[in-house]
């Protein structure tokens, strides 16, 4: 039976990635130090004899016994409400992080995949973005902590495989959705329907003309799933090509919901990216994969996922409270 890592497991992808190993037979050792992870996203795999959960945080030496053949580093504050409240952790987990479960991979001669990350390209000048684009980012932004660690691990990532031969993948996400995200990590979605859910009208930042492209979870991991299967050791992008603007999806969440709320705007963050899109022909042609989930469909699920969410946690809006321990 192969023996797979997953960190960050119990996180949106992370959980989704268990499920879908466990699935496919695996035994699968889940790690988290819950900051922004939460084990309802797993719980339901407690009972299963094939999957172990450690509370552990990866930028501490990181230790599993027994034999490993896999490895996926999940493990990290993914939404920018995050990296403004936990900066540090954002570049230690991306930094320290990596480098323990690169040495922990080569002790086990296991295949390591790293979740990169579409926020390597920055505010990209380049549209859609191709794998070969180096991308514009600003080092110093609020953004900087979390493109910067992920750009400094798929360095270290590709070093360890150039000068250890160790067996690496890379994939470069760009925004996913579905069941289990956080409803009040900031990011659009649920902001959108946490906002309808609760008759609130839409926040839409700047003026609502930045574009993003959204893939449907199932989508993500089936593209990360063929990824590590692969022999492809260059980075690789995983998202959905279908562009919108942030105004008109707004509109189409209104629909969606049946509710009649108001668009309200707010001014745009610092450092917002105005566009982006994946260029996805590396993975159709190496990995023979496309998403096949409509967003239209994919919203649908997810909003009733936000739907049946407990009335306690729709209210929950705020981010959670962190400790000093976990500012570290
Ligand atoms: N956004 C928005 N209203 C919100 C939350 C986000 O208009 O309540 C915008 C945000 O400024 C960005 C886009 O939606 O342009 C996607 O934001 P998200 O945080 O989901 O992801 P990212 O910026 O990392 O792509």
């Amino acid at each position: 039976m192969k023996r797979i890592l997953i960190t960050g497991a119990a996180g949106f992808l992370g959980s989704h990635l268990c499920d879908r190993f466990m699935a496919e037979g695996y035994h699968v050792i889940a790690m988290d130090n819950l900051i922004t992870g939460d084990l309802k996203n797993i719980e339901h795999l407690f009972r299963e004899e094939h999957f172990e959960f450690y509370h552990h945080d990866v930028t501490k030496f990181v230790h599993v016994p027994g034999p490993l053949h896999y490895i996926l580093h999940f493990a990290s504050p993914a939404s920018p409400i995050d990296y403004l409240k936990i900066p540090i952790q954002t570049l230690k987990v991306g930094a320290l992080g990596t480098h323990n479960l690169l040495g922990l991979a080569k002790e086990k001669q296991a295949r390591i995949l790293i979740a990169s990350t579409s926020e390597v390209y920055g505010d990209p000048l380049v549209h859609p973005q191709p794998e070969t684009y180096f991308g514009n980012v600003n080092t110093i932004s609020p953004r900087g902590v979390y493109d910067e660690a992920k750009r400094f691990q798929e360095s270290i990532t590709m070093a360890y495989h150039r000068f250890h031969g160790l067996d690496t993948r890379i994939v470069r996400i760009f925004n996913t959705y579905g069941p289990r995200m956080r409803l009040n990590d900031g990011r659009v979605i649920p902001a959108f329907m946490g906002q309808a859910l609760r008759g609130e009208d839409l926040t839409v930042f700047g003026d609502g003309s930045q574009t993003r492209s959204f893939c449907y979870v199932d989508d993500q991991v089936e593209g990360i799933y063929r990824l590590l299967l692969s022999d492809y050791t260059l980075p690789i992008n995983i998202g959905n090509p279908h562009e919108i603007t942030i105004r008109d999806f707004a509109e189409e969440i209104i629909k969606l919901t049946g509710t009649d709320q108001k668009i309200v705007y707010k001014p745009l963050p610092e450092d917002d990216p105005m566009q982006r899109q994946p260029d996805i022909a590396k993975a159709r042609e190496i990995l023979g994969w496309e998403p096949r989930v409509e967003r239209a469909e994919g919203m649908r699920k997810t909003f009733e996922y936000f739907r049946q969410l407990s009335p306690e946690e729709l209210m929950k809006r705020e981010h959670r409270d962190f400790t000093a321990r976990n500012r570290r």
